[in-house]
């Protein structure tokens, strides 16, 4: 697909969702976040769910964690406007609490969707829940944090979500490091990334569940 498409596509997809009732977030979010960024971007980054600026920008990674966000690409040379930025949830849970599974399951289509129509080479998921979606697992993100994991012809790499290091700044460090390694993923060819000697196979690294990845991933 070129890039007029693409863009085209996920312009289209937006406004088919963005009036979304699917769930009860609908009542009482402000506004739908849909994601910001590339329709061609190499690189996706997903986080969890809108929080409050989120939810009263109708933008993704506004305030504190999308500054920490902003600097954090700027550290490897990167824009916004180059990456693309969306969450699990399009709608803001009430009091920034977790997603529901409910939620996450009536959602994530939308998801997919995007990533079906962007079609990265990169995914960074930010947080459990989206590492736990896309990586069809239930492990924790510390144990999977800063690792490669090779889904058809995409690389997932679960980082740790920037909110999370507001509040725990130890791990400012290491949040850095995987930046890094994202620079490295995104200059290294598609065939053989840099970060070869991390890739993992899915198989042996996630726990099944009743379904299956290729069930799961198919939109991809
Ligand atoms: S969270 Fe997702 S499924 Fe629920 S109302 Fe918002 S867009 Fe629709």
């Amino acid at each position: 697909m070129g890039d007029y498409d693409r863009r085209e596509k996920l312009k289209e997809f937006y406004l088919k969702i963005k009036n979304c009732k699917e769930c009860e977030l609908s009542g009482s979010r402000t506004k739908f976040v849909f994601g910001s960024g590339s329709a061609c971007a190499q690189v996706m980054f997903v986080g969890e769910a809108p929080g409050k600026n989120e939810d009263l920008q109708g933008l993704p990674f506004v305030g504190r964690a999308g500054k920490l966000l902003d600097e954090l690409l700027g550290s490897i040379g990167f824009d916004r406007s180059d990456v693309f930025i969306a969450n699990v949830l399009k709608c803001r849970p009430p009091g920034n609490r977790d997603p529901g599974i409910e939620e996450i399951n009536t959602c994530k289509g939308y998801l997919l969707e995007q990533i079906k129509i962007i079609d990265p080479r990169i995914i960074c998921t930010l947080g459990k829940f989206s590492t736990n979606l896309l990586l069809n697992t239930d492990k924790g993100i510390n144990t999977l944090r800063g690792k490669v994991f090779k889904v058809d012809s995409r690389s997932i790499m679960p980082i740790n979500h920037p909110a999370a290091v507001l509040y725990a700044p130890s791990r400012m460090e290491i949040l850095r490091q995987d930046f890094q390694k994202i620079k490295r993923l995104v200059d290294s060819d598609s065939e053989t990334p840099a970060c070869k000697e991390d890739i993992l196979d899915l198989k042996s690294e996630t726990t099944g569940d009743k379904q299956s990845k290729g069930e799961q991933l198919g939109l991809f």
